[in-house]
């Protein structure tokens, strides 16, 4: 058995915004601690003879030392460039992807530290919705063939993660309201992790074809950034066109082109 672990910082227990998960910020030690203990909870939920690969996924992505995982996972650390990005390692091997420390989307409201890659984006859309980083990995493992059958995270992104694929094992930590959260603690919310280690083993045992979404057959993107400059700028990319002062449109049925155009212009 393969699993592949993506996981990001600003869903975990406990942080409040992007101080909190920024190299500067005071609290950052904790958190990354915080982080490393939530995914190293979502690896112990396996047997030792499965394989895991993580990706540490925030930031410069050096936040989870090799001693905080089991010797069962390969933790890939640092950016490579690869368009996959916050999923990259993922391919058809794996049977299952889980996430962990995601968060609520550009454009929202479910969260202080709500963005969407980076904080130029003030919004990502597809066809008319609102992107998230778990639609995007969602989407790249639907591509692949690989279920996505676990997200942890604020309570936002498990809601949408629950209406998107209905059977989901989703652990919400916080909520957000205005510039606070709301958390549970992070032992508790281990504990939950803990507990829905039968669910796991359930999904794994069955057919999991429920846990890949079909990929809508076009892919109208549109990127408003937080400046207009930049609009300007990546409107330049090939297929780009400037549909607004502070906004480009992309259109393609293919989406790997879409993963490629994200990695350039976000
Ligand atoms: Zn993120």
């Amino acid at each position: 058995m393969k699993i592949f672990l993506s996981c990001d910082i600003e869903g975990v227990s406990g942080l409040v915004d992007f101080d909190d998960g920024g190299l500067n910020g005071k609290r950052y030690p904790d958190f990354a601690k915080i982080m490393s203990e939530e995914v190293a909870a979502v690896c112990a939920l396996f047997p030792s003879e499965t394989e895991l690969f993580v990706k540490d996924a925030h930031m410069h992505a050096k936040n989870i030392p090799l001693s905080a995982m089991p010797d069962n996972a390969t933790l890939m650390s640092g950016w490579s460039g690869h368009p996959y990005n916050m999923v990259q390692g993922l391919d058809e091997s794996f049977d299952a992807m889980l996430l962990v420390g995601y968060h609520d989307q550009a454009g929202s409201d479910g969260s202080p530290a709500a963005h969407s890659f980076t904080g130029e984006v003030y919004s990502l859309k597809i066809n008319g919705e609102y992107m998230s980083e778990f639609d995007i990995a969602l989407m790249t493992a639907s591509m692949l063939g690989v279920p996505t059958i676990f997200v942890m995270g604020d309570e936002r992104i498990t809601q949408k993660a629950g209406s998107l694929v209905p059977g989901i094992v989703t652990i919400p930590t916080k909520y957000g309201v205005g510039a606070a959260i709301a958390s549970r603690t992070s032992s508790y919310n281990i504990q939950l992790v803990n507990q829905s280690k039968d669910q796991i083993e359930q999904i794994l045992a069955g057919d999991k074809t429920d846990f890949i979404i079909e990929l809508p057959k076009k892919f109208e993107i549109e990127i408003e950034y937080s400046r207009q400059h930049l609009a300007y700028h990546n409107s330049f990319f090939p297929g780009c066109e400037l549909s607004g002062p502070r906004t480009i449109r992309f259109e393609t049925d293919d989406f790997y082109e879409a993963l490629r155009l994200f990695h350039f212009v976000i």
